[in-house]
Protein backbone atom coordinates (compact mmCIF):
# COMPACT_ATOMS: atom_id res chain seq x y z
CA UNK A 1 0.00 0.00 0.00
CA UNK A 2 1.06 3.40 -1.27
CA UNK A 3 -1.59 5.77 0.25
CA UNK A 4 -4.61 5.44 2.49
CA UNK A 5 -6.65 8.03 0.66
CA UNK A 6 -10.58 6.33 1.32
CA UNK A 7 -12.22 3.14 1.33
CA UNK A 8 -14.17 3.42 -1.60
CA UNK A 9 -11.66 2.08 -3.76
CA UNK A 10 -10.18 -0.24 -0.92
CA UNK A 11 -10.13 -3.88 -1.71
CA UNK A 12 -11.08 -6.22 0.63
CA UNK A 13 -8.20 -8.18 0.88
CA UNK A 14 -6.85 -4.74 1.45
CA UNK A 15 -8.88 -4.10 4.38
CA UNK A 16 -8.27 -7.62 5.91
CA UNK A 17 -4.86 -7.33 5.73
CA UNK A 18 -5.04 -3.64 7.58
CA UNK A 19 -7.75 -5.32 10.38
CA UNK A 20 -5.67 -8.43 10.54
CA UNK A 21 -2.14 -6.64 11.24
CA UNK A 22 -3.90 -4.42 13.44
CA UNK A 23 -4.48 -7.42 15.61
CA UNK A 24 -1.36 -7.99 16.08
CA UNK A 25 -0.34 -4.22 17.05
CA UNK A 26 -3.35 -4.94 19.73
CA UNK A 27 -1.74 -7.62 21.16
CA UNK A 28 1.23 -5.49 21.44
CA UNK A 29 -1.07 -2.70 23.05
CA UNK A 30 -1.65 -4.77 26.71
CA UNK A 31 2.16 -5.38 27.17
CA UNK A 32 3.95 -3.32 29.73
CA UNK A 33 6.40 -1.85 27.20
CA UNK A 34 4.05 -0.67 24.51
CA UNK A 35 7.00 0.12 22.15
CA UNK A 36 8.01 -1.35 18.68
CA UNK A 37 11.15 -0.66 17.06
CA UNK A 38 9.47 -1.34 13.43
CA UNK A 39 9.69 2.42 12.39
CA UNK A 40 12.92 3.82 14.27
CA UNK A 41 14.69 6.36 11.51
CA UNK A 42 11.12 7.04 10.07
CA UNK A 43 9.38 10.55 10.41
CA UNK A 44 5.55 11.12 10.04
CA UNK A 45 3.85 14.72 10.01
CA UNK A 46 0.37 15.26 11.84
CA UNK A 47 -0.43 18.02 8.92
CA UNK A 48 -3.80 19.64 10.68
CA UNK A 49 -5.59 22.05 8.75
CA UNK A 50 -9.12 21.18 10.52
CA UNK A 51 -9.64 20.85 14.84
CA UNK A 52 -9.00 17.31 16.11
CA UNK A 53 -8.56 15.82 19.69
CA UNK A 54 -8.77 12.20 19.15
CA UNK A 55 -7.84 11.39 15.72
CA UNK A 56 -4.40 13.32 16.08
CA UNK A 57 -3.34 12.09 19.43
CA UNK A 58 -4.34 8.41 17.98
CA UNK A 59 -2.04 8.83 15.00
CA UNK A 60 0.63 10.08 17.30
CA UNK A 61 0.50 7.41 20.13
CA UNK A 62 0.52 5.18 17.19
CA UNK A 63 3.43 6.76 15.29
CA UNK A 64 5.31 6.42 18.34
CA UNK A 65 4.40 3.38 19.56
CA UNK A 66 6.31 1.81 16.11
CA UNK A 67 9.36 3.90 17.06
CA UNK A 68 8.69 6.63 14.32
CA UNK A 69 9.77 10.41 14.54
CA UNK A 70 6.39 12.58 15.11
CA UNK A 71 5.99 15.97 14.05
CA UNK A 72 2.20 17.96 14.36
CA UNK A 73 2.33 20.59 12.28
CA UNK A 74 -1.23 22.70 12.79
CA UNK A 75 -2.56 25.08 10.47
CA UNK A 76 -3.47 27.31 13.24
CA UNK A 77 -0.44 29.86 13.86
CA UNK A 78 0.97 28.58 11.44
CA UNK A 79 2.32 30.05 7.95
CA UNK A 80 -0.59 28.27 6.59
CA UNK A 81 -3.38 31.07 7.95
CA UNK A 82 -0.62 33.68 6.66
CA UNK A 83 -1.95 32.28 3.07
CA UNK A 84 1.19 29.77 2.41
CA UNK A 85 -0.26 26.97 0.12
CA UNK A 86 -1.41 23.06 0.36
CA UNK A 87 1.87 23.10 -2.13
CA UNK A 88 4.29 24.98 -0.26
CA UNK A 89 3.79 23.51 3.05
CA UNK A 90 4.02 19.89 0.89
CA UNK A 91 7.47 20.92 -0.50
CA UNK A 92 8.57 21.99 3.11
CA UNK A 93 7.55 19.08 4.22
CA UNK A 94 9.32 17.23 1.55
CA UNK A 95 12.15 18.68 2.75
CA UNK A 96 12.38 17.97 6.11
CA UNK A 97 12.20 14.43 4.95
CA UNK A 98 8.56 13.19 6.03
CA UNK A 99 8.40 9.55 5.12
CA UNK A 100 4.39 9.81 5.51
CA UNK A 101 1.79 12.43 6.22
CA UNK A 102 -1.01 12.35 7.92
CA UNK A 103 -3.86 15.37 7.01
CA UNK A 104 -6.82 16.44 8.14
CA UNK A 105 -7.89 18.82 6.07
CA UNK A 106 -11.66 21.12 5.58
CA UNK A 107 -11.25 20.53 1.31
CA UNK A 108 -12.63 17.41 0.67
CA UNK A 109 -10.04 15.74 -2.14
CA UNK A 110 -7.44 17.67 -0.81
CA UNK A 111 -5.06 14.09 0.42
CA UNK A 112 -5.94 12.89 -2.50
CA UNK A 113 -4.44 15.87 -3.86
CA UNK A 114 -1.38 15.21 -1.79
CA UNK A 115 -1.01 12.32 -3.16
CA UNK A 116 -0.87 12.29 -6.50
CA UNK A 117 0.79 16.19 -7.38
CA UNK A 118 4.16 14.88 -7.13
CA UNK A 119 5.35 17.53 -4.78
CA UNK A 120 6.07 14.98 -2.21
CA UNK A 121 7.09 11.35 -2.28
CA UNK A 122 5.69 10.56 1.59
CA UNK A 123 2.66 8.22 1.82
CA UNK A 124 -0.48 10.19 2.19
CA UNK A 125 -2.66 8.89 4.92
CA UNK A 126 -6.28 10.56 5.05
CA UNK A 127 -7.02 11.71 8.79
CA UNK A 128 -10.69 13.04 7.40
CA UNK A 129 -10.86 15.26 4.46
CA UNK A 130 -14.41 17.92 4.54
CA UNK A 131 -17.47 15.23 4.07
CA UNK A 132 -15.72 13.13 2.11
CA UNK A 133 -14.07 10.23 4.00
CA UNK A 134 -12.54 9.42 7.13
CA UNK A 135 -10.48 5.97 6.69
CA UNK A 136 -9.18 4.53 9.73
CA UNK A 137 -12.36 5.76 11.37
CA UNK A 138 -14.29 3.39 9.43
CA UNK A 139 -11.63 0.54 9.90
CA UNK A 140 -11.21 1.04 13.95
CA UNK A 141 -15.10 0.44 13.65
CA UNK A 142 -15.02 -2.45 11.44
CA UNK A 143 -12.03 -3.82 13.87
CA UNK A 144 -14.71 -3.13 16.97
CA UNK A 145 -17.21 -5.04 15.65
CA UNK A 146 -15.18 -7.98 14.31
CA UNK A 147 -13.80 -7.71 18.47
CA UNK A 148 -17.20 -7.09 19.96
CA UNK A 149 -18.51 -10.60 18.17
CA UNK A 150 -15.59 -12.47 17.19
CA UNK A 151 -13.26 -11.52 20.38
CA UNK A 152 -9.84 -13.82 19.66
CA UNK A 153 -11.16 -15.22 16.58
CA UNK A 154 -11.72 -12.17 14.77
CA UNK A 155 -8.89 -12.86 12.32
CA UNK A 156 -9.11 -13.35 8.41
CA UNK A 157 -13.13 -12.86 9.27
CA UNK A 158 -15.18 -9.94 7.29
CA UNK A 159 -18.62 -8.85 7.94
CA UNK A 160 -21.05 -11.30 6.20
CA UNK A 161 -24.13 -11.30 7.57
CA UNK A 162 -23.61 -8.48 10.25
CA UNK A 163 -26.73 -5.20 9.76
CA UNK A 164 -24.86 -1.79 11.10
CA UNK A 165 -27.65 0.95 11.32
CA UNK A 166 -25.64 4.03 10.82
CA UNK A 167 -28.00 7.27 12.47
CA UNK A 168 -28.41 10.86 12.36
CA UNK A 169 -26.59 13.56 10.33
CA UNK A 170 -25.19 11.27 7.30
CA UNK A 171 -25.19 14.59 5.34
CA UNK A 172 -22.08 16.16 6.50
CA UNK A 173 -20.41 12.88 8.18
CA UNK A 174 -17.19 11.75 6.42
CA UNK A 175 -17.40 8.72 8.91
CA UNK A 176 -20.72 7.75 7.32
CA UNK A 177 -19.53 7.67 4.16
CA UNK A 178 -16.27 5.77 4.75
CA UNK A 179 -18.34 2.98 6.87
CA UNK A 180 -21.45 2.53 3.64
CA UNK A 181 -17.96 1.51 1.73
CA UNK A 182 -15.78 -0.62 3.73
CA UNK A 183 -18.73 -2.49 5.47
CA UNK A 184 -20.48 -3.57 2.42
CA UNK A 185 -17.18 -4.58 0.64
CA UNK A 186 -16.73 -6.68 3.98
CA UNK A 187 -19.82 -8.18 3.20
CA UNK A 188 -22.48 -6.62 6.27
CA UNK A 189 -25.79 -4.54 5.11
CA UNK A 190 -26.10 -0.99 5.99
CA UNK A 191 -29.07 0.77 6.65
CA UNK A 192 -28.73 5.20 6.66
CA UNK A 193 -31.06 6.36 8.85
CA UNK A 194 -32.31 10.33 9.55
CA UNK A 195 -34.36 12.86 8.40
CA UNK A 196 -35.07 13.58 5.17
CA UNK A 197 -32.75 17.16 5.29
CA UNK A 198 -29.51 15.21 6.71
CA UNK A 199 -29.37 12.58 3.49
CA UNK A 200 -27.48 13.46 1.02
CA UNK A 201 -28.48 14.01 -2.65
CA UNK A 202 -26.27 11.22 -4.07
CA UNK A 203 -27.43 8.82 -2.05
CA UNK A 204 -29.23 6.90 -4.61
CA UNK A 205 -26.13 5.44 -5.80
CA UNK A 206 -25.00 4.45 -2.54
CA UNK A 207 -25.35 0.68 -1.82
CA UNK A 208 -27.62 1.36 1.25
CA UNK A 209 -31.09 1.13 2.38
CA UNK A 210 -32.75 4.22 3.21
CA UNK A 211 -34.91 4.97 6.83
CA UNK A 212 -37.25 8.28 8.05
CA UNK A 213 -37.94 6.40 11.06
CA UNK A 214 -35.37 4.96 13.94
CA UNK A 215 -37.63 3.03 15.84
CA UNK A 216 -38.43 1.64 12.36
CA UNK A 217 -34.78 0.81 12.14
CA UNK A 218 -34.35 -0.37 15.83
CA UNK A 219 -37.08 -2.81 15.36
CA UNK A 220 -35.24 -4.24 12.16
CA UNK A 221 -32.96 -5.56 14.96
CA UNK A 222 -29.57 -4.43 13.63
CA UNK A 223 -26.35 -5.77 15.17
CA UNK A 224 -24.95 -2.06 15.51
CA UNK A 225 -26.39 0.52 15.90
CA UNK A 226 -23.46 4.04 14.60
CA UNK A 227 -24.98 7.19 15.98
CA UNK A 228 -23.13 10.54 14.48
CA UNK A 229 -22.88 13.95 16.05
CA UNK A 230 -24.79 16.67 14.53
CA UNK A 231 -22.05 18.73 13.07
CA UNK A 232 -23.38 21.65 13.69
CA UNK A 233 -19.94 23.56 12.97
CA UNK A 234 -21.05 22.36 9.00
CA UNK A 235 -24.50 23.29 9.67
CA UNK A 236 -25.53 26.82 6.92
CA UNK A 237 -29.04 26.02 7.27
CA UNK A 238 -31.81 24.74 9.31
CA UNK A 239 -31.73 21.29 8.76
CA UNK A 240 -34.42 20.38 12.46
CA UNK A 241 -36.65 22.17 13.79
CA UNK A 242 -35.17 22.12 17.13
CA UNK A 243 -32.49 19.97 19.46
CA UNK A 244 -35.31 18.67 21.42
CA UNK A 245 -37.06 17.73 18.13
CA UNK A 246 -34.09 15.80 17.11
CA UNK A 247 -33.37 14.07 19.90
CA UNK A 248 -37.13 12.86 20.82
CA UNK A 249 -37.08 11.55 17.18
CA UNK A 250 -33.74 10.77 15.81
CA UNK A 251 -31.73 10.40 19.82
CA UNK A 252 -30.78 6.70 20.59
CA UNK A 253 -32.45 7.05 24.89
CA UNK A 254 -32.80 4.00 27.26
CA UNK A 255 -35.93 3.16 26.19
CA UNK A 256 -34.63 2.97 22.38
CA UNK A 257 -31.52 0.76 23.84
CA UNK A 258 -34.43 -1.29 25.21
CA UNK A 259 -36.26 -2.21 22.03
CA UNK A 260 -32.91 -3.27 20.47
CA UNK A 261 -31.55 -7.16 20.64
CA UNK A 262 -29.51 -7.89 23.49
CA UNK A 263 -26.27 -8.36 21.56
CA UNK A 264 -26.58 -5.65 19.52
CA UNK A 265 -23.95 -2.74 20.08
CA UNK A 266 -23.92 1.14 20.44
CA UNK A 267 -21.40 2.87 18.59
CA UNK A 268 -20.63 6.70 18.13
CA UNK A 269 -16.97 7.86 16.50
CA UNK A 270 -16.97 11.02 18.98
CA UNK A 271 -17.05 13.93 20.07
CA UNK A 272 -20.53 13.20 21.55
CA UNK A 273 -23.37 15.39 21.86
CA UNK A 274 -24.66 13.88 25.02
CA UNK A 275 -28.33 14.50 25.20
CA UNK A 276 -28.51 15.41 21.51
CA UNK A 277 -27.91 12.40 19.16
CA UNK A 278 -26.84 10.02 22.25
CA UNK A 279 -28.68 9.82 26.12
CA UNK A 280 -25.77 9.46 28.54
CA UNK A 281 -27.34 5.99 29.54
CA UNK A 282 -26.85 5.06 26.31
CA UNK A 283 -23.08 6.32 25.44
CA UNK A 284 -21.89 4.75 29.03
CA UNK A 285 -24.15 1.46 28.52
CA UNK A 286 -22.06 -1.51 28.59
CA UNK A 287 -23.38 -2.42 25.23
CA UNK A 288 -21.40 1.28 24.12
CA UNK A 289 -18.19 0.56 22.41
CA UNK A 290 -17.31 4.72 22.37
CA UNK A 291 -14.00 3.77 24.44
CA UNK A 292 -13.03 0.50 22.57
CA UNK A 293 -13.53 2.43 19.50
CA UNK A 294 -10.57 4.94 20.49
CA UNK A 295 -8.12 1.96 21.96
CA UNK A 296 -8.95 -0.02 18.79
CA UNK A 297 -7.43 3.65 16.71
CA UNK A 298 -4.27 3.44 17.62
CA UNK A 299 -3.81 -0.50 16.81
CA UNK A 300 -5.16 0.43 13.74
CA UNK A 301 -3.80 3.47 13.11
CA UNK A 302 -0.21 1.35 14.14
CA UNK A 303 -1.42 -1.13 10.87
CA UNK A 304 -2.01 1.53 8.73
CA UNK A 305 1.32 3.11 9.22
CA UNK A 306 3.32 0.03 9.31
CA UNK A 307 2.30 -1.15 5.88
CA UNK A 308 2.43 1.68 4.26
CA UNK A 309 6.15 2.68 5.84
CA UNK A 310 7.50 -1.13 6.42
CA UNK A 311 5.83 -2.13 3.74
CA UNK A 312 3.97 -5.95 3.55
CA UNK A 313 3.38 -7.99 6.35
CA UNK A 314 6.64 -8.59 7.80
CA UNK A 315 8.73 -12.41 8.20
CA UNK A 316 9.32 -11.41 11.71
CA UNK A 317 5.79 -11.05 13.76
CA UNK A 318 5.42 -7.76 15.26
CA UNK A 319 5.45 -9.33 18.45
CA UNK A 320 8.58 -10.77 18.48
CA UNK A 321 10.38 -7.88 17.38
CA UNK A 322 8.62 -6.37 20.75
CA UNK A 323 11.70 -8.12 22.42
N1 LIG B 1 -14.29 12.83 14.65
C1 LIG B 1 -15.04 12.52 13.45
C2 LIG B 1 -14.57 13.31 12.26
O1 LIG B 1 -13.58 14.00 12.34
C3 LIG B 1 -16.50 12.61 13.67
C4 LIG B 1 -17.02 13.95 14.06
O2 LIG B 1 -16.30 14.94 14.05
O3 LIG B 1 -18.22 14.00 14.36
O4 LIG B 1 -15.16 13.25 11.21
Amino acid sequence: MRHLLDTRTLSRDDALRILDVAEDMRDTQSREVKKLPTLRGKTVVNLFFEDSTRTRISFEAAAKRLSADVINFSAKGSSVSKGESLQDTAQTLQAMGADAVVIRHGASGAPHTLATSGWISAGVLNAGDGTHEHPTQALLDAFTIRKRFFGDDSRGRDLAGFHVAIVGDILHSRVARSNVWLLTTLGARVTLVAPPTLVPQDVSAWPVTISYDLDQAIASAPDAVMMLRIQLERMNAAYFPTEREYSRRWGLDAARMGSLPTASIVMHPGPMNRGLEISADAADSPRSTVLEQVANGVSVRMAALYLLLAGERPTTHPQEEAR
